[in-house]
C-alpha cells in the first residue's frame, strides 16, 4: 500500500494514476516459484562461468553502442525476419507495449484486446491517455468472433492485441478467426506470441500477408526473464516510426551482451523448452486424474485450472512453500481459478501435492 500524498503533492499526480496498483510482484523467496511462466531452469556451471567472463569484459562506462546493433541483427536472423521487414528492441516486451500506445497517441485513440488476457495491454492505454475496448472471450476460453468484430467497428481501435497463445488461459486462438479480425482491423494488429517456444503453431509466416500486423516476441519464457529483451517485428517503415519513441539506449550492455551468448547457445534452451513441454503433458495428465479439479488444455508454460475455492488453495499451497498466481478476481470468467507455471519435474509435483491437500 503507498501512503497518501500531501495535497500540494497529490495535485500534480494524474487522479487515475493516484487510483491504479502498482503491478504487483509476489514475494517469493525460498518458495516453490510458479507464478510467472519463468522458465526454472538455470544455464549450467560452465555455461554462467563463461557468462561471467563474457560480462566482465563489457565496458560499462559507455553507453550501449554497436553491440545492441549486433544483437538487433542476429535476433532478426534468429528470428526469419522477412525481406522489407525490421525489428525493434524493447527492455521486455513491456516496454514495446507502453512504445506502441505512446506511439498510437492520438485523441479519442483506443487500445482493443480480448479479455481475460495480458493486463499490460489495458494499463499501457490508460498511462497514455487511450481507451482501452476489452471484449470478453467466451466462457471457455475462445474470442468471441462477433463481439471482437462488432467492438472493433464501434471502436475503430488504433491497435488490437491478440496473445497467441493467450495469458493466463495459455490457448492459441481459431487461425479462421484471427484472419477474419485481422481483414476487419482499422488500425494495427499485434499478434504477441511470447509463449512461442511452447507453442504448437506460429503467426510468423503470415506477417507478410498484410501491411498491418506486427508480430512481438520476447526472450522471456525463452529463459531470460532476468535479462529483459523483447523484441517488436513489423513492416520496416512502420517499425522504424514506433523506433522513434523508443527510449534512447534502452538496452542495457549486461542485458545485449547475456542476450546474444544466449542466441549463442539457442540449443540448450531450445532443449529447456522442449523439456518443459514434456512436464505440461504429464502435469496435464495428473491434473486430469484430480477430482474437482478442471485443467484447460495448454500451449503455453503454464496451465489454468478451476478448483472449488481458490482463494482456500492458494493460501494453503503458499502455506506448503508452493507459489502460483491467484488469477480469481481478474475476471468474472476466471472465477476460482489459479494459473500454474510448469516447472521441473520437482517443483511440477511438489506443487501438484500441495495443490492436492489445499483443495
Ligand atoms: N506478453 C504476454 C502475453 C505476457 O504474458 C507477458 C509477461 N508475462 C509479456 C508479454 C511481457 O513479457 P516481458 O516484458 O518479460 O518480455
Amino acid at each position: 500500500m503507498s501512503a497518501a500524498l500531501p495535497p500540494r503533492l497529490a495535485r500534480l499526480i494524474r487522479q487515475d494514476v493516484q487510483g491504479m496498483h502498482a503491478y504487483a510482484v509476489q514475494p517469493s523467496e525460498g518458495m516453490v516459484k510458479l507464478d510467472a511462466m519463468e522458465n526454472p531452469h538455470r544455464l549450467s556451471p560452465a555455461l554462467q562461468r563463461e557468462l561471467g567472463e563474457r560480462l566482465g569484459a563489457v565496458a560499462l562506462n559507455r553507453y550501449p553502442g554497436q553491440r545492441v546493433e549486433t544483437l538487433r541483427q542476429a535476433l532478426a536472423t534468429y528470428a526469419k525476419v522477412p525481406e522489407g521487414f525490421d525489428l525493434m528492441l524493447g527492455n521486455g516486451s513491456d516496454e514495446l507495449i507502453s512504445m506502441l500506445a505512446m506511439a498510437c497517441d492520438v485523441p479519442g485513440a483506443s487500445i482493443l484486446a480480448p479479455v481475460p488476457g495480458f493486463v499490460m495491454y489495458g494499463m499501457s492505454a490508460q498511462l497514455q491517455g487511450l481507451k482501452f475496448i476489452p471484449v470478453d472471450l467466451t466462457p471457455d476460453f475462445e474470442l468471441d468472433e462477433r463481439a471482437m468484430l462488432a467492438a472493433i467497428e464501434q471502436h475503430q481501435p488504433s491497435i488490437i492485441y491478440i496473445a497467441y497463445p493467450n495469458n493466463p488461459t495459455a490457448n492459441l486462438w481459431d487461425d479462421a478467426v484471427i484472419e477474419r479480425i485481422v481483414q476487419a482491423a482499422p488500425g494495427l494488429v499485434v499478434i504477441d506470441e511470447a509463449y512461442q517456444p511452447f507453442a504448437s503453431r506460429s503467426y510468423a509466416d503470415r506477417i507478410t500477408r498484410h501491411g498491418h500486423v506486427l508480430l512481438m516476441r520476447t526472450l522471456s519464457k525463452f529463459g531470460l526473464a532476468g535479462v529483459r529483451i523483447g523484441y517488436l517485428i513489423g513492416p520496416a517503415a512502420l517499425i522504424a516510426q514506433i523506433d522513434k519513441v523508443r527510449p534512447p539506449y534502452n538496452i542495457s550492455v549486461l542485458n545485449c551482451e547475456a542476450a546474444l551468448f544466449a542466441l549463442e547457445h539457442a540449443d540448450v534452451f531450445d532443449e529447456q523448452a522442449a523439456q518443459l513441454r514434456r512436464e505440461r503433458g504429464l502435469l496435464l495428465e495428473r491434473l486430469a486424474a484430480l477430482p474437482n479439479v478442471k485443467a484447460w488444455r495448454s500451449d503455453a508454460n503454464m496451465v489454468l485450472v478451476r478448483v472449488p475455492d481458490a482463494d482456500r488453495a492458494f493460501q494453503g499451497m503458499k502455506a506448503r512453500g508452493v507459489l502460483v498466481k491467484n488469477v480469481s478476481k481478474m475476471h468474472p470468467l476466471l472465477a476460482n481459478c489459479l494459473r500454474l507455471t510448469v516447472g521441473t519435474a520437482d517443483d511440477n509435483a511438489q506443487m501438484l501435492q500441495a495443490l492436492q491437500t489445499s483443495l
